[in-house]
């Protein structure tokens, strides 16, 4: 099947939709057997799809499991409240007290927190790496790592990592590598061909795609999926069926959305560089982003979320730009239809294993669905603020 056949059919098992064209919202914390016999096949076979109880699953999340499954190339999906919990999940599963792991410089910056607060009292123990660091990577892996885990491209700052050098080094020293696929999507990214073995994915952007639900998951080949559901399982981690049910509907259209994300947002980006405010544009479709070459050869599209840095600013210009916006609304996460801005002064102190050299603040925008001349008509009344507040 190709890939829009496959967008349009995963999740709708008859055995899931009873005929309906969606699978529907099962709403279930019991359930009940009429039979010993029935029960214990249910509890046997409850990592299959069996109905044994509301936390191992429902025909709406298997159905949202079996989707991500054929989208990505898996082999195993287990579903997480958010993607951050995706990332926690993921990480405890195979790390234990006394291991090390290795993570990028400009991973989403809760996953760095995770890192410095949870995982070190678990006395598992993080160094940070330049995320263009690609096959040296392998002079930074101990006896006692056992995860390298990557973000493509990184948040804010997106670069755009060799994923396939760096797996190259990590199976030389038998160690896991992870990657948190959120902005490339299971459609523009292929984790497992290009060595990855979790992929992690905040299913709360472009799979969800409307900004009204909270889901994450990670995906796996089947060496690694006992041990992700075994561990995940005694985390206690499962999704509302009405979550699922959002992502599941947000899949349908998720091609056509890209599409149009990812047409605006060139659209936008290519004006920004012609912009004498702007420093440097850090999108992975320019030249100026770095990594772009990673992008090129192994990523098929963008999507809406890019960065760019100002010349030098200051606050108040910077508020007076972003607070007048029309149609780019301040505000955390992104992958909905609607566009976002916001601005970050602090991303040195964010970064311990490599340079940020930028003076100015860097801006991050997610180029929503909205027309994309009102949209640059936004940005440069927003510039003429800015201006006039230096
Ligand atoms: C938003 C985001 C997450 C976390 O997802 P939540 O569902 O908000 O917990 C993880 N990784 C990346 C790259 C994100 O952008």
């Amino acid at each position: 099947m190709k890939e829009d056949t496959i967008i349009a059919a995963t999740g709708r098992d008859k055995k899931y939709t009873h005929g309906a064209v969606n699978t529907p919202v099962y709403h279930a914390s019991t359930l009940t057997f009429d039979t010993v016999k029935e029960m214990k096949r249910a509890v046997a076979n409850r990592d299959k799809g069996g109905l044994s109880y509301g936390r191992r699953g429902n025909p709406t999340t298997y159905a949202l499991e079996q989707a991500m499954c054929d989208l990505e190339g898996a082999d195993g999906c287990f579903l997480y409240p958010s993607g951050l919990a995706a990332i926690t999940g993921a990480i405890l599963s195979f790390a234990d007290a006394g291991d090390h792991i290795l993570m990028a410089d400009g991973v989403y910056e809760p996953t760095r927190g995770l890192a410095n607060t949870l995982l070190k009292k678990l006395g598992i123990e993080t160094t940070f790496y330049d995320p263009m660091i690609g096959a040296d990577i392998a002079g930074m892996i101990q006896d006692n790592t056992k995860v390298i885990f990557c973000e493509s491209p990184c948040s804010v700052t997106m670069e755009v990592q060799d994923i396939p050098a760096i797996a190259k080094a990590a199976h030389g020293r038998g160690v896991l590598v992870m990657l948190d696929n959120t902005w490339a999507t299971p459609l523009h990214f292929k984790p497992f061909a290009n060595g990855v073995d979790l992929s992690i994915q905040a299913l709360t952007k472009y799979i969800v795609g409307h900004s009204d639900a909270m889901v994450g998951c990670v995906t796996t080949r089947a060496e690694h999926r006992q041990q992700l559901f075994d561990m995940s399982y005694q985390m206690g981690y499962c999704v509302s069926p009405d979550d699922a049910y959002l992502a599941l509907r947000g899949i349908r259209t998720l091609k056509v959305r890209l599409k149009q994300h990812e047409a605006n947002a060139l659209k936008v980006a290519h004006w920004l560089t012609g912009r004498p405010e702007v420093e440097q544009v850090l999108h992975p479709a320019f030249e100026s982003c770095p990594g772009h070459e990673f992008w090129q050869r192994d990523f098929t599209g963008g999507n809406g979320l890019f960065s760019f840095v100002l010349k030098a600013a200051n606050p108040a210009a910077t508020t007076a730009m972003m607070e007048g916006m029309k149609h780019f609304k301040m505000g955390f996460s992104w992958g909905g239809y609607e566009s976002l801005i916001l601005t970050y002064y602090g991303i040195k102190k964010y970064r311990t294993a490599s340079e940020w050299e930028a003076t100015g603040p860097t801006v991050r925008l997610h180029v929503g669905l909205e027309d994309v001349d009102d949209l640059i008509a936004d940005l440069e009344q927003g510039f003429a603020r800015f201006n006039a507040n230096l």
